[in-house]
Parts: structure tokens; C-alpha cells; sequence
């Protein structure tokens, strides 16, 4: 039986609070839909307000004992999660293309990187040490001590349905947070699973709590109103992170925000170009581009342009595109029908002032799909490269002079992650410290790593995911000043 047969039959597309599963206080569902065939695979519950509350109270009868277990205790747990992960990897995958449409290799990468953070968190549950010194008048002695900020709400993307989640679930636990979870309504099946799997591993009733909605807004609002939750977490656009900062402004929440970008890719005139090719396929097609972290626009140095577009539109035609279940293939559809008419726009527009290489058209036929597209001398006007494109199009633009380029790279409201390709290292080095960025993949085309600091600048972003920063989100400082 696969994953998402086992969670239908046992009624585990419902609600997942204080470890139990429940309908919808109204009753309410909503369909899931496989982007591959537009059909609805699974109807979930959606989460009211009186939902989100219910939430809210087990996360908060769960924080005390949570919060004062051992570490040790709280980190053993993680380990297991991560372990049973990766022993389902194969079936969560599976649900994770289901619902998302990525090619399965994309799934298991995802699930890879995603169960990873259960791994490096359960390592860092052990290590919050606090401070102590002497204050510089020597009249006091200063102790620091990080306490767990409280219960927290985690609201995740539909673009990697595993690992938004765990990105902020295994942070929080090792805190001492407890935490309730609004997956993306596109994709809550692996949330579900995910909730189901804790519970397996013996998690304390309350720690980890999933409500699915329909209604987001609402039921988020409700959540962020009520007095017992301190802390926002928030992956998604940066328009509603926006809508989400007011909201989280009139209780002076805690907050962590990880929103959209809208990455340059460099390529320099002495760059090893067969390098350039295969990290501009990984930043640009992991997920066929619908990643936060995906390369948006190319910026190519004029003595290589034309031969970086003609290898990169061959690699790019290569790529098999069909549903993502199928053996063999390396691109899925798109998630649904907006995004993919939202892509064709786009190129369309882009397609006017420059030339389409490869790609251009969504294939006819049942699904979300669009082919890999490859659009070289891009006007600098092109809406395309001030959009997130969130899809498989590689628009480039060539540029003669090293400053000029870092010029339009900087050109932007968001600041997530920059690439750059260059033989000269010293260059490359100071061309990333001059790059407005929060991350950079100087001569690598894949950043993401659960022990590095994840996370934007400008209207990319508040705060880092992964690495000891990651568990700091979670965590408050207090200052005890004492003597002896
Ligand atoms: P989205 O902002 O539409 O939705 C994100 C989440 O917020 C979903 O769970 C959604 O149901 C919920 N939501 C929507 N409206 C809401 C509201 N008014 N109140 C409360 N919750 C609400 O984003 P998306 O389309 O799911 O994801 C794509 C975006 O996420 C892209 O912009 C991408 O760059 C960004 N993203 C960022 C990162 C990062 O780490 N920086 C990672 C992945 C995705």
C-alpha cells in the first residue's frame, strides 16, 4: 500500500492536533490535486479558525514539559525522526510527487536534504550554552541564558512539501519550542505523513501539531491573535510574509521570515564554462525552477555568451519532461494552472526583444507542464528579470564589464542568493562581498545545506535557517546580572 493509500484509509488526511487526528470543526475539505494529471488524489481537511485555537492550546499543555526535558531527550527524538526519514525515504517521495508533480529524483533529493535537518538539530539540541562574564565595571557577573521563546506557527510552501517543514520543525523541537504547522494548501499530504511519523516515534501528545486549511488568512490570523503563541515562522512569497509582518506587529511577535528571490547567475569571461553549464542546470532546474533559490536571470560576459546559451539549450533540451512518477524523468509539471500561464506570459514578453534557443511552449495535453527554455539577449527592461519566474526558463542577458553586471545583479527589492562563475578566486570573493545578497554559490550552482545559514536580505527575508543560527530563531536570550 503506498504511503497516501495508508493515510487515507486511516483517516490521517484530517487534522493532527494534540495527537489526535480530527475532522474539520465545520466538516470542510479540500481537494489535492496531481499536477501531472489534474486530478484530485486525496481530500484533506480544512482547518477553521476554532481549528487553529484548538492547535494553538495543545502546542501551549504541551510547551512546559517540552520545554524542560532534557536536551539529550529532545535530540534523541530527532535522531529517530531521522532515521525512520530515511528509511521511508522511497514512500514519502512518492507523496511528495503526488502531490507536488516533481520528478522523483527531486523528491528523493528533497527528502534527503529535508530528513537531514532532523540529523543536524538533534546534534545541536545539545549544544545551547548560554554565557557568563564579568561586566567590564567588575560590579557584576553577567549570565545569559537562551530559553526556548514559546510556542511557535510554522507556515511552509507548496515547493518543497517535506523540507520547508522540517527546516523549521527540528529548530524549534530542539529548542524547546512546541509548534503548529500550516502546510501549503496545494501540498499538505507530506506534513500529514510527517505528523503521523512523530507520533510513531513517540512524541509527546501537543509538540507537533498540523492544521491543513483552505482558508489561511483566517485561520492564521486567529492563531496569530491568540496571546499564547509567541512566534511566527514564515516560507513563502514575500507579498504575504508583507501581510503577515502587520499581523505578527500588533502582538510583537517573534519572527522569522524566508521569502522570495530572485537570483543572479554570473558567469565570468574566464570561467570554466563546461562548470558554469552543469551549476546553472542545478540552480536553475532543481525542481524545474520553482525554488526560492533558483537562478531567475544570467548575466554573461560577451566573449562567452553565445556559447554559454548554446551549451546550456543543449543540456536544457536534453532533459525528459513528463510526469514525475515515471522512471527516467528529470522535469514535472508545474504546480498548477497559474503558475504554468504565469510562465508562458513571461517568456512571451521576454521572447519579443530577445531570441527563444530552446523551449518556449507549453507541450499540448493533461497537465501542468512547460518545456525547458533557454530566451538569450534578454531586453534589460524585461519584466522576466524583475519577476520570480518560478519555472524552467533561463533568461540571459550579456554584459561587458564586470561592474556593470553586479550593478543589475543588486537591482532588485530581494537579496536571497546570487551564483557566480569564475576561475579567479580572489575576483570571485570580491565580487560575493559586493554582491546584496544572504547567500552566494561562488563557482557552485547548489547552496542548500542543513549546517549553513539559509536565508535572505532586503525583502528576501528575516532571520537563517540551518546551522546553529537556525536554533538561535527559537531561542531567547535572558540576562540574569548577579554577584557573589
Ligand atoms: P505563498 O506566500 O502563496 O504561500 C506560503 C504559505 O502561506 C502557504 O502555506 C499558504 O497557504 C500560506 N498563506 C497564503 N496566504 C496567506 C495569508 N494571507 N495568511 C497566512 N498564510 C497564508 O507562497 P507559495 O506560492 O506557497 O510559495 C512560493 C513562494 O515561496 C516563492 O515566492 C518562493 O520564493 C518562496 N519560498 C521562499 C523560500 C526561502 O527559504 N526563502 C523557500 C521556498 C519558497
Amino acid at each position: 500500500m503506498t504511503l497516501l493509500a495508508r493515510l487515507i484509509t486511516e483517516g490521517k488526511t484530517a487534522l493532527h492536533i494534540g495527537g489526535e487526528w480530527a475532522e474539520a470543526s465545520d466538516g470542510g475539505t479540500f481537494p489535492v490535486v496531481d499536477p501531472a494529471t489534474e486530478e484530485t488524489i486525496a481530500e484533506v481537511a480544512s482547518g477553521t479558525e476554532a481549528d487553529g485555537i484548538a492547535a494553538v492550546a495543545a502546542a501551549h499543555a504541551a510547551l512546559g514539559p517540552w520545554s524542560e526535558s532534557a536536551p539529550r531527550q529532545r535530540g534523541e527524538l530527532l535522531r529517530k525522526v531521522f532515521e525512520m526519514l530515511m528509511e521511508r525515504e522511497r514512500d514519502f517521495a512518492e507523496l511528495i510527487t503526488a502531490e507536488n508533480g516533481k520528478a522523483l529524483s527531486d523528491s528523493i533529493g528533497e527528502m534527503r536534504y529535508g530528513a537531514e535537518f532532523f540529523r543536524w538539530f538533534s546534534e545541536e539540541a545539545v549544544r545551547n550554552r548560554g554565557e557568563m562574564y564579568r561586566s567590564p565595571a567588575g560590579d557584576k557577573r553577567i549570565f545569559v541564558i537562551d530559553q526556548p521563546v514559546g510556542v511557535s506557527v510554522l507556515i511552509t510552501p507548496w515547493n518543497f512539501p517535506i523540507a520547508m517543514g522540517t527546516r523549521k520543525i527540528a529548530p524549534a523541537l530542539a529548542a524547546g519550542c512546541t509548534v503548529v504547522l500550516k502546510p501549503a494548501s496545494d501540498t499538505p499530504l507530506a506534513a500529514l505523513a510527517l505528523a503521523d511519523l512523530f507520533a510513531e516515534a513517540g512524541c509527546p501528545p501537543g509538540v507537533v501539531n498540523v492544521v491543513p486549511s483552505r482558508r489561511s488568512g483566517p485561520v492564521v490570523g486567529a492563531m496569530l491573535a491568540d496571546s499564547r503563541v509567541r512566534k511566527l515562522s514564515f516560507t513563502g512569497s514575500t507579498e504575504v510574509g508583507r501581510t503577515l509582518l502587520e499581523a505578527a506587529a500588533a502582538r510583537v511577535l517573534n519572527v522569522s521570515m524566508e521569502l522570495g528571490g530572485n537570483a543572479p547567475f554570473l558567469v565570468l569571461a574566464d570561467a570554466d564554462l563546461d562548470a558554469a553549464v552543469a551549476g546553472a542546470m542545478q540552480a536553475k532546474m532543481r525542481n524545474a525552477g520553482e525554488a526560492c533559490t533558483a537562478a531567475n536571470r544570467f548575466y554573461v560576459a560577451d566573449p562567452v555568451a553565445d556559447e554559454f546559451a548554446d551549451r546550456l539549450s543543449q543540456a536544457m533540451a536534453a532533459l525528459r519532461v513528463g510526469p514525475g512518477m515515471e522512471p527516467g524523468v528529470d522535469v514535472g509539471p508545474l504546480i498548477n494552472a497559474t503558475t504554468r500561464d504565469k510562465v508562458a506570459a513571461l517568456v512571451e514578453e521576454a521572447a519579443a526583444g530577445g531570441t527563444v534557443v530552446t523551449g518556449g511552449r507549453a507541450p499540448k495535453g493533461k497537465g501542468y507542464f512547460y518545456l525547458p527554455t533557454v530566451i538569450k539577449d534578454v531586453a534589460r527592461s524585461a519584466g522576466i528579470l524583475t519577476t520570480e519566474i518560478f519555472g524552467p526558463v533561463a533568461p540571459i542577458v550579456r554584459f561587458h564589464d564586470v561592474d556593470d553586471a553586479i550593478t543589475q545583479a543588486n537591482d532588485t527589492a530581494t537579496g536571497l542568493v546570487a551564483y557566480l562563475y569564475t576561475r579567479d578566486e580572489r575576483k570571485g570573493l570580491e565580487v560575493a562581498e559586493r554582491l546584496e545578497t544572504g547567500m552566494v554559490g561562488l563557482n557552485r550552482g547548489l547552496i542548500s545545506d542543513p549546517a549553513a545559514p539559509f536565508g535572505g536580505v532586503k525583502e528576501s527575508g528575516l532571520g537563517r535557517e540551518g546551522s546553529h543560527h537556525g536554533m538561535r530563531e527559537f531561542l531567547e536570550p535572558k540576562y540574569v546580572a548577579t554577584n557573589w
